[in-house]
C-alpha cells in the first residue's frame, strides 16, 4: 500500500487504493510506486485547502511569519538536496549532477521569495483630504490549484509553492503524473517545517483525471498552471465558468537571432546549448534559429558538427551531456514532427531519428537534430517541438530579423547576437517575448520576472510579480471625521446641494 497523497496533514493512499508505476526514461525501469487519486481524494483535498483557509490558521500570520516558514523550507531543502536530486534524475532521466543544478534553483526560489515577503507591503494613498486615510493593502487570493509540468518538476511547482506560502494562500499541488517523487519530497519538507494542517496538500495522478476537479471546483480561486498550450486552453476554458483567477506559463518557439557582426564562437557555441540542453525538453529552448545569410553555411556547418558529437546518456553516465526525452509517446511526437518537417520542405542535416546506441535501446533517446531551409509557414518552424530539434531560417536586414522573430503565436523568450549593441537593444525592445536575452541565451534568476506575451501564457512568475498572482489588493478608505454625504434631499434636513 502506497500512501502519497498529502490530504489536510496526513499522508494517505488513494481512497480506492488505486496507484500507479514510474518508468525511468533511460531504461524503463520502475522507479517509484506512487497513489492514484480518485475524484473523492481531490475533492477531500480542495475542502481541506478551503477550510484552513477560511479558518484564518494560515491568513493570521504575518508576512515575516510566513517568509520564515519560507526560509526553512529553503534550509531543509539544502539538507536533503542530493536525495531531493536523486528522485527527480530518477523520474526525469535526467543526469543526477543536471538534478542537482535544478535543485540548488529550487532553494534559490524558496529564498528569493522569502527575502520578498519580508519586505513592507502597504501603502498609503494621498487622496487629497485630511481628515481621510487611504490604504493599499496585499491580502492572500485564497485557495489556489497548483499544476506543474515534467521537464523542470520540482523548480517550476518551487515557483507556485514558495509565493503562494508567502501570500498565506492554502493550495494543491499537482506535478505531472511522470514526474511525481520531488512533489513528495518538497511536501514532507513542508509537513515538517511547521505549516499548518490543511495549508498544503498533494494530490497525484493523471491531469485529465485529477486535474478536471482542481480547475472546476468553485472553492478554488486561481489556478496556477505550467504545461502545454491546449492544456491552458482547456483550463482557461473551464476557468471561466466561476471566473477564477489565471496564472498560465505555457509553451513557447523561441526565436535565436545571429547578426553577421556577432561573436560567432560564442554565438554558435550558445545556439548549441539553446537548442540541445534537456534534449530541448526546455520551454524557453533556442530551437528556432534565424541566421543573417551572409553566415548561414559557416554557423550551420558548426553547429551540425557540434550537435552530432553531443554524447546522450543516463543519470549516472558521468560522460553523457544530455539525457533522454521523457516518454515513449514523447519520443513518437518528435519523431513525428522531424518527418513532417521533412516533407514540408525542411532538409535534414544531422540527427532526425531515434539514438540506435546499444546502450540507449531501453531509453527514449532522441539524436540532435537540425533542420535546415525552413520558412516561417512550415509547421516545424511554427508548433513546439519539445524535443532536441532545431529549425534554420535567414534573414537580410535588422527588420526582416524582427519580423521573423515576431512570426509566432507564442511569446515566451528569444535571444540576439550582435557586437552593435544599439542594434542588439532594437531588436531587444521590437521582440514580442517575456525574455529576451542579448548575446547569450538561457539564464535567469528567481529575482526577475518570468512569462509569456501571447500564447505563451498570462501573467508572471518570479520576480515580485510572482507573489503579487498569490495576492488580493484590496483599498482601505478610512474617513476619521464622519459626516453626512449630502448627495440626496432629505427634507427633515433641509435641500441637499
Ligand atoms: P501538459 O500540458 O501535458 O501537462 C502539464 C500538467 O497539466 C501535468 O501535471 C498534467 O497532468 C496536467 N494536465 C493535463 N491535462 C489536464 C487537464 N485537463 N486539467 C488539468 N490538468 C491537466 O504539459 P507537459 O507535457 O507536462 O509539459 C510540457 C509543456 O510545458 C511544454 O509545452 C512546455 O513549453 C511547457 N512549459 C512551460 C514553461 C514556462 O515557464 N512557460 C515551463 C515548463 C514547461
Amino acid at each position: 500500500m502506497v500512501a502519497t497523497l498529502f490530504i489536510d496533514g496526513t499522508w494517505r493512499q488513494a481512497s480506492d487504493g488505486g496507484a500507479h508505476d514510474v518508468h525511468s526514461p533511460h531504461d524503463q525501469r520502475v522507479v517509484a510506486t506512487v497513489s492514484q487519486a480518485t475524484n473523492t481524494d481531490v475533492l477531500d483535498a480542495v475542502a481541506a485547502a478551503r477550510a484552513s483557509f477560511d479558518s484564518g490558521v494560515f491568513t493570521s500570520w504575518t508576512f515575516k511569519e510566513r517568509s520564515a516558514l519560507v526560509a526553512k523550507i529553503a534550509d531543509l531543502l539544502e539538507r536533503d538536496a542530493d536525495l531531493v536530486a536523486r528522485k527527480e534524475s530518477d523520474d526525469t532521466g535526467k543526469r543526477f549532477i543536471e538534478a542537482q543544478y535544478d535543485i540548488a534553483d529550487v532553494i534559490a526560489t524558496f529564498r528569493h521569495f522569502a527575502n520578498l515577503g519580508a519586505k513592507e507591503r502597504e501603502r498609503s494613498v494621498d487622496v487629497g483630504l485630511a481628515h481621510v486615510t487611504s490604504r493599499i493593502v496585499h491580502e492572500p487570493l485564497g485557495v489556489a490549484s497548483l499544476i506543474g509540468p515534467w521537464n523542470y518538476p520540482l523548480l517550476q511547482i518551487a515557483w507556485k509553492v514558495a509565493p503562494a506560502l508567502v501570500a498565506g494562500c492554502s493550495f494543491i499541488v499537482k506535478p505531472s503524473e511522470l514526474t511525481p517523487q520531488s512533489a513528495v519530497a518538497l511536501m514532507k519538507i513542508i509537513e515538517e517545517a511547521g505549516t499548518p494542517k490543511g495549508v498544503a496538500n498533494l494530490i497525484l495522478g493523471p491531469g485529465s483525471v485529477v486535474g478536471t476537479p482542481l480547475i472546476n471546483d468553485p472553492r478554488v480561486d486561481l489556478v496556477s498552471f505550467t504545461g502545454g498550450l491546449t492544456t491552458g486552453q482547456t483550463i482557461m476554458t473551464a476557468a471561466a465558468k466561476t471566473i477564477k483567477k489565471l496564472a498560465l506559463e505555457l509553451g513557447g518557439k523561441n526565436p535565436h537571432i545571429i547578426f553577421a557582426d556577432a561573436d560567432l564562437d560564442a554565438a554558435i557555441d550558445n545556439a548549441v546549448t539553446a537548442a540541445f540542453l534537456h534534449s530541448g525538453q526546455v520551454c524557453s529552448a533556442g530551437t528556432r534559429l534565424l541566421v543573417e545569410r551572409s553566415i548561414h553555411d559557416r554557423v550551420v556547418n558548426e553547429i551540425v558538427r557540434r550537435a552530432g558529437q553531443i554524447r546522450l546518456g543516463g543519470p549516472d553516465d558521468v560522460m553523457a551531456e544530455t539525457g533522454p526525452l521523457i516518454s515513449a509517446a514523447h519520443l513518437r511526437n518528435v519523431t513525428e514532427y522531424v518527418e513532417k518537417g521533412i516533407a514540408e520542405g525542411a532538409t535534414l542535416l544531422v540527427g532526425g531519428k531515434r539514438s540506435e546506441a546499444l546502450e540507449h535501446e531501453n531509453g527514449w533517446y532522441f539524436l540532435p537534430t537540425v533542420l535546415d531551409n525552413c520558412v516561417t509557414t512550415m509547421n516545424c518552424v511554427q508548433e513546439e517541438s519539445f524535443g532536441p530539434v532545431m529549425t534554420v531560417e535567414v534573414f537580410d536586414t535588422e527588420a526582416q530579423a524582427i519580423a521573423l522573430g515576431n512570426d509566432t503565436v507564442f511569446g515566451l523568450s528569444g535571444g540576439v547576437w550582435s557586437s552593435d549593441s544599439e542594434k542588439a537593444a532594437r531588436v531587444a525592445g521590437a521582440l514580442r517575448h517575456g525574455t529576451i536575452w542579448v548575446n547569450d541565451f538561457g539564464p535567469y534568476r528567481p529575482q526577475a520576472e518570468w512569462g509569456g506575451y501571447k500564447q505563451s501564457g498570462i501573467g508572471r512568475e518570479l520576480g515580485e510579480h510572482g507573489l503579487g498572482e498569490y495576492l488580493e489588493i484590496k483599498h482601505i478608505w478610512t474617513n476619521n471625521s464622519p459626516s453626512r454625504s449630502g448627495w440626496f434631499s432629505d427634507p427633515a434636513q433641509g435641500e441637499s446641494q
